[in-house]
């Protein structure tokens, strides 16, 4: 497994994610004020005429830039080991804004088929409206995208761990064959990833070559339930871009969110770290009780792609999803509701990523609004149920799982 230390970033995450760059003497707060404004007054209208001149320093209107924001901002790009990042008011504003900024009517995305059903089902809806279309490739036969690539690809676009069946795409093996691709039609082709899922504690997707990534901040990042934001990292010149349609598509972050996130970085590693643990240890009690079907967890060696996962992955996150074995008389989509409704300590509510054990059904949440034969090209079953650990005592989460999986 990979060590978690990007050559980019002599420092380590931990000291990235609390200090930012501000490693030097300064007087002033320990932690970044929140500037709660929309605008702000010029000196003297010189301020203004530098602004108009391109002076990037010029802080004018909070859709445009804001300190508290900046400074978020700073600190992503160092965690992720980017050049540039972008905070958004959610991970939707991040995804969407991201690939507007480089797409046009005519252009082709190719993107893997097991997405968050938000972003699945915007490409499935939203983006033909604007002449864009979507081909998928299954994660197995990455060796496609060659014979898809045409001279109009500009994105290809994958989540890894999947939401919410957690199959993994070998993104070593994405990047090759887009590269391959790039070569057959002579252009380049962005490749981005929906990092959120694994967080950059668990997978350094730079170190694989991708261009972009992408995620819900709203997740791992914020980690306490209580924000909503979205982050893009990527080049100096591709943030160049996707600031300038983020001011005309207006997801920026709002200040006090920002301040939020960067209280929830200091404590980032101590947190997913001890997600992952607990998420191991759940994992492997479920495995072998009698009313689950099915495990799914990247870290387990019955999953089917542990290989991919120990290759990419330097820890195997907080999410596992689990099929449940119904009691003779209900529906699978009944025994997992059963479950849900008894477990006392997990909450039963969507999203993921908060120090509390969230349970959610994806049929009936993230994977909403789908047809039988969309279900089943995700591989999205109506026993499932994804749950996303968090850190609260590993016995205790145990004992709740047990006690409601008995009830199923
Ligand atoms: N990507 C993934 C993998 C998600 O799970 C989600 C939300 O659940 C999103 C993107 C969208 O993020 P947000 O809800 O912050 O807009």
């Amino acid at each position: 497994m990979k060590k978690n230390q990007s050559p980019k970033a002599p420092l380590t995450l931990a000291t990235r994610a609390i200090h930012g760059n501000k490693l030097y003497a300064y007087k002033g707060p320990v932690s970044t004020p929140i500037y709660q404004t929309s605008t702000y007054r010029f000196e003297t209208s010189e301020d203004a005429i530098r602004y108009a001149k391109g002076d990037p320093t010029v802080y004018v209107y909070t859709r445009y830039h804001n300190p508290t924001v900046h400074d978020v901002e700073e600190k992503l790009a160092l965690m992720e080991g980017g050049e540039s990042a972008a905070l958004f008011s959610s991970g939707m504003a991040a995804i969407t804004t991201a690939i507007l900024a480089v797409t046009k009517p005519g252009d082709q995305i190719i993107s893997t088929p097991a997405l968050y059903g938000g972003t699945y089902r915007w490409f499935r809806d939203e983006l033909p409206k604007s002449g864009i279309t979507v081909n998928y490739v299954h994660p197995d036969h990455l060796d496609q995208i060659e014979t898809l690539a045409s001279p109009k690809t500009t994105i290809v676009y994958f989540e890894t761990p999947t939401n919410p069946t957690l199959d993994l795409v070998d993104i070593e093996e994405l990047v090759k064959r887009t590269r391959r691709a790039e070569r057959k039609i002579g252009r380049k082709i962005l490749v981005m990833i929906d990092n959120t899922f694994a967080s950059i504690l668990n997978q350094d997707p730079f170190a694989y070559g991708v261009d972009v990534i992408v995620e819900s901040a709203t997740k791992y990042l914020g980690g306490h339930s209580d924000i909503m934001a979205g982050a893009v990292i990527g080049t100096t010149d591709f943030l160049k871009q996707v600031r300038g349609l983020a001011k005309y598509h207006g997801g920026c972050a709002d200040p006090f969110a920002a301040f939020l996130m960067s209280r929830s970085f200091k404590t980032f590693e101590l947190r997913v770290n001890r997600q992952n643990d607990n998420a191991f240890a759940l994992a492997r009690a479920l495995e072998k009780n009698k009313k689950v079907k099915r495990v799914l967890y990247p870290g387990l060696p019955s999953h089917p792609k542990h290989q991919v996962a120990r290759k990419q992955m330097s820890g195997f996150g907080g999410m596992i999803t689990i099929e449940v074995k119904p009691s003779k008389g209900r529906s699978p989509v009944e025994a997992a509701a059963r479950v849900c409704d008894n477990l006392k300590i997990a909450v039963n509510a969507m999203s993921l990523g908060g120090v509390e054990t969230l349970v959610s059904i994806p049929v009936y949440s993230s994977h909403v609004f789908m047809s039988d034969s969309e279900l089943k090209q995700h591989g999205v079953t109506a026993g499932m149920i994804r749950i996303s650990v968090g850190v609260e005592g590993i016995e205790d989460l145990i004992g709740d799982f047990e006690q409601a999986l008995s009830l199923a």
